[in-house]
């Protein structure tokens, strides 16, 4: 019997509930003359010549016979001894179809009768009626691009279903509007967004839903709990790969899991176990029946960097260099425009881009007047200032090659002399080290620096800048480990440097 028949039959007779059949009861009631015993008996008692007429009045009884698909089933004494009992079983559908409307898929007939010594047998009706009562619920069934996932009690509740699911798939307040394909944002009475945080402006399904209404046997609706599993396809399983910086609890929230769920999962598990990369292990990945398309929007404040221009002076030393204008970073917004499809990023455009503060150029001056050759074995102090904080010689049972300056105005390093880099790299200890090789068998050491700015090869004119002084290697805080060799022997560096 397919729903329409179903339909028909109900609307003819008993679905509209009691009031219902209480009408077709009514209309029903004349054809109480036709076929009544009574008036045949009437009409023998007659001809025996007898007070018919009252003898026989007191003797009838209106019985009410009951069709189930237009089959006589029996006689009832009542309507209401009939209704009373499909009202139950009505409520018991329901009860067991989690409250979907209940109905009677038969037609049901009442037709009183008056009837000479009648008798009523509502019991046997009510056993014929308990193998003959076809009654169904009206529920729907909700379909995802044609295939069905469930049948649940009403649209109200699919539609619930379709935008929770949305919602998790999309990681976004989202609700389901009905309509397929189209998902509305929620309003949600949360504080307004932080100025970077990401908006959604639009959210559509990529697939088409149909919420269908079906007529159908109370034991066919399903828990909603598993209907909403089955469209979000909570029950796959797969294998993740460990990579640098995972942890049980990061892919736990990665995949939507518990960490209970997850070690449940991988029995050789626990919360302390250490994971290896490149180790397997299973998740429960879902693969939801839906895609939830969403347009989102992101605006962030981005530094501009400055830029530097260099001003040649002939008054200053080569090496030489002075800051005219110190630079400074600008701040720039850009708006996004992100398309998510189950909340994974397909496509991202800039929309928007606008400077907020412009970025201060820097003007550095550098000097170009070469400078006088100074004779073999006179150094410059190495450093922009500063003063000796540990000396040449020894100190706690060591011998200490260099002096050790700090306390400078600027970090920059100089070359103490002209001359060629022989070293410039890491040297255990030492950190960052320069060395460089002057005339008459001199060389010079930088250890500790931060940064390097030469490279072994290199030429150097006197007062070059070389470096930035650092802590690199062994060293307890920021300064410049200097040395002096002649000939390979390291010298008091104070004997040709003075202090400052
Ligand atoms: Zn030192």
């Amino acid at each position: 019997m397919d729903t329409e028949t179903i339909r028909r039959r109900l609307s003819a007779a008993w679905g509209e509930g009691k009031r219902g059949w209480r009408a077709a009861v009514a209309f029903l009631r004349p054809r109480r003359r036709e076929g009544a015993l009574a008036a045949l008996i009437t009409a023998a008692l007659v001809a025996a010549g007898f007070g018919a007429d009252r003898y026989v009045e007191a003797r009838t009884v209106t019985l009410y016979r009951v069709l189930v698909d237009g089959e006589d089933v029996g006689a009832a004494s009542s309507p209401d001894a009939v209704d009373a009992w499909i009202q139950s079983r009505l409520r018991q559908a329901s009860a067991r179809a989690d409250g979907a409307r209940a109905v009677v898929a038969n037609a049901l007939q009442f037709r009183a009768e008056r009837v000479y010594r009648g008798r009523a047998d509502d019991a046997g009706v009510l056993a014929a009626l308990d193998e003959r009562l076809a009654v169904k619920v009206e529920a729907v069934r909700l379909v995802v691009d044609g295939k069905t996932i469930g049948v649940v009690k009403n649209r109200a509740a699919a539609e619930a279903i379709v935008g929770r699911v949305a919602a998790k798939v999309a990681r976004e307040p989202l609700v389901y509007d009905g309509k397929a394909k189209t998902v509305k944002i929620a309003r949600l009475s949360a504080p307004a967004p932080k100025p970077e945080a990401e908006t959604v402006v639009d959210a559509a399904l990529k697939n088409d839903v149909e919420i269908v209404p079906a007529l159908v046997d109370p034991e066919a609706v399903d828990d909603e709990a598993v209907v909403e599993a089955r469209l979000m396809g909570e029950d796959g399983e797969a294998k993740v790969v460990i990579r640098p910086g995972d942890t049980l609890s990061g892919i736990a929230a990665r995949y939507n899991m518990k960490l209970d769920d997850l070690l449940a999962l991988n029995p050789g598990l626990t919360p302390e176990t250490i994971l290896q990369i490149g180790q397997e292990i299973l998740v429960r990945r879902a693969k939801p029946e839906i895609v939830v398309q969403t347009e989102t929007t992101k605006t962030v404040r981005v530094p501009v960097p400055y830029t530097t221009r260099t001003i040649e002076d002939a008054s200053l030393y080569k090496g030489e260099r002075r800051v005219q204008q110190p630079g400074k970073d600008g701040v720039k917004e850009i708006t996004y425009r992100l398309t998510r499809e189950n909340g994974d990023v397909v496509e991202e455009t800039v929309v928007d881009e606008r400077v907020i503060t412009p970025p201060v150029e820097a003007v550095i001056v550098v000097g170009t007047k070469p400078r006088p050759s100074a004779p073999a074995g006179q150094f410059l102090w190495p450093t922009r200032g500063g003063y000796i904080t540990s000396g040449y010689g020894w100190r706690g049972g060591k011998f200490h090659p260099a002096v050790d300056i700090s306390g400078v105005v600027d970090r920059t390093i100089v070359a103490a002399a002209a001359g060629t880099v022989t070293f410039a790299g890491w040297d255990g200890g030492y950190g960052h080290l320069v060395k460089i090789r002057h005339a008459g068998g001199y060389e010079t050491w930088y250890a500790h620096l931060a940064r390097i700015d030469v490279s072994a090869g290199q030429p150097v004119d006197q007062g070059q800048p070389i470096g930035v002084m650092g802590a690199t290697g062994h060293a307890t805080g920021v300064h410049l480990h200097f040395e002096i060799h002649l000939n390979g022997q390291a010298q008091d560096p104070t004997r040709y440097v003075g202090r400052r």
